[in-house]
């Protein structure tokens, strides 16, 4: 079953597109499977949950894991260490506490903005204007810990797929702008332009067809690959 679904999506995915398993509420057994169908990139939600497995499932060469949810400033140590890739920085404050556990850690932390642009209310993301304010004011050119690499959305949870089209344009839109504004001096070349801001993490098991339509560069998928989560 596992393996079946990740074949089937990786095989419709084009180049240059990455599968997250979000194996979030599942457990190391079932990321087990996953890494047997030649899964190596997994999601997880939770700083502890992640730590946990992180630790048990040690021994398979080559797994990356990336922080998907919303990561509390005081949970941000466990996951310093070793995790390859943020895609919910979703505060200044927060991006400051990545910095200081990285430099710690003595690594560079790769993060991506996220941005809220779907319908819902809620507390977490940048809305496209505050992304640019904080971009505008330089202060991630401080943090010598942390990469900003690209930008994470999600679409509103609704059954309309022209109003979540609609929000992944936008992600799409506001990515090609911080990319073209405020990246490309970085590089070499004209081709390399914007190279280390790469990332547009958009799509979950219902929506994900829609994103890579528009453009997105990682997938994050829990429920088509692993079924159900149970919550206790
Ligand atoms: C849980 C979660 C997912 C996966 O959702 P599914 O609908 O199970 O595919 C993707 N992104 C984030 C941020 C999540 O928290």
């Amino acid at each position: 079953m596992i393996a079946e679904e990740i074949r089937r999506i990786t095989e419709a995915l084009p180049e240059g597109v990455r599968l997250v398993a979000v194996s979030k509420y599942h457990p190391a057994e079932a990321i087990r499977e996953a890494y047997a169908a030649g899964q190596r990139l997994f999601g997880e939600s939770h700083a502890q949950e992640l730590q946990g497995k992180y630790t048990e499932l040690a021994g398979l060469d080559g797994l990356e894991w990336h922080f998907i949810g919303h990561l509390q400033t005081n949970k941000v140590k466990y996951i310093a260490p070793y995790v390859g890739l943020i895609h919910s920085a979703d505060s200044p404050r927060l991006l400051e506490e990545v910095n200081k556990q990285a430099l710690k850690a003595g690594r560079i932390i790769r993060c991506l903005l996220q941005l809220h642009v779907a319908e819902e209310e809620t507390k977490f993301g940048f809305t496209p204007d505050e992304a640019l304010e904080y971009l505008d004011s330089g202060a991630w050119q401080q943090l010598a810990g942390v990469q900003l690499a690209g930008v994470m959305a999600m679409g509103t949870n609704t059954d309309d797929t022209a109003r979540i089209r609609d929000d992944f344009r936008r992600a799409r839109l506001f990515y090609e702008r911080a990319r073209h504004d405020y990246f490309a001096s970085e590089a070499a070349t004209a081709s390399e332009a914007g190279a280390t801001f790469s990332e547009l993490s958009m799509g979950m098991s219902d929506d994900w067809h829609i994103a890579v339509d528009c453009g997105s560069t990682l997938i994050r998928i829990g429920t088509q690959i692993f079924g159900q989560r149970q919550y206790i």
